[in-house]
């Protein structure tokens, strides 16, 4: 994942920047609020690693303005231990998780294991919509043309990473990676097949198909152009 450390104590940040890296993460470190709300905006990383006491503005206000800019990055909150009204400040504000300070660095590495595993998965609550194909996230509900559609667990994921990016082109490998990462010996293939149940059950029946083969590269979800 691409990981934004927003930390403004130099020592720790530097090790947590290191011990990310070395766990096959991209990550980068800023420690001033104002800044890494800029920068969180401009790259949007996949996960922001937000410490709560921040120069020139707190990681919580840091978090709504993330989100008032629809900054679509999960959040992992890093709170003083015992705070717990820090804790559900930060849930409450839109943060997908917290840690608390101090922390063993495996126990970080962990945490955000279980965020890359969630594969950006958007904010609970939210929905997804293109055309007249609507998925209603939290309740893992499916609608195309008015029609309720049953989609297996991993038929849900698989449509669900393509929906929240219309148009971006998914190559089988990211496909695998974001839907069923950690699964030995996995055949990309076995993508394909997905893509030929969602076909059924999302395209079948409707004028417009969704779901296009980008030769050679892999799959987009985009109205026809
Ligand atoms: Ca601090």
């Amino acid at each position: 994942m691409r990981i934004l450390i927003v930390e403004d104590e130099p020592q720790l940040a530097r090790h947590v920047r290191a011990a990310l890296i070395r766990h096959g993460h991209a990550a980068e470190v800023e420690a001033d609020g104002v800044r890494a709300l800029q920068v969180a905006v401009r790259d949007q990383p996949d996960l922001v690693l937000l410490d709560i006491n921040l120069p020139s503005m707190d990681g919580f206000e840091v978090l709504a303005r993330l989100r008032q800019a629809k900054c679509a990055a999960m959040v992992l909150m890093l709170t003083a231990r015992g705070e717990v009204s820090d804790r559900i400040k930060g849930l409450k504000s839109g943060a997908d998780d917290y840690l608390a300070k101090p922390f063993a660095i495996d126990e970080l590495i962990a945490r955000v294991a279980t965020l890359a595993r969630r594969g950006g998965a958007p904010l609970s609550g939210s929905s997804l919509h293109l055309d007249d194909l609507h998925l209603n996230v939290p309740q893992r509900h499916v609608i195309r043309g008015g029609r309720t559609l049953a989609l297996s667990p991993r038929e849900f994921d698989l449509l669900q990473v393509m929906m929240q990016e219309p148009g971006r082109v998914f190559a089988r490998t990211e496909l695998r990676d974001r839907v069923w990462q950690g699964e030995p010996d996995f055949d990309v293939r076995i993508i394909d097949m997905f893509i030929t149940r969602l076909r059924k059950k999302i395209d079948a029946d409707s004028e417009r198909a969704l779901i296009h083969t980008v030769r050679n590269v892999g799959y987009t979800l985009r109205l026809p152009s």
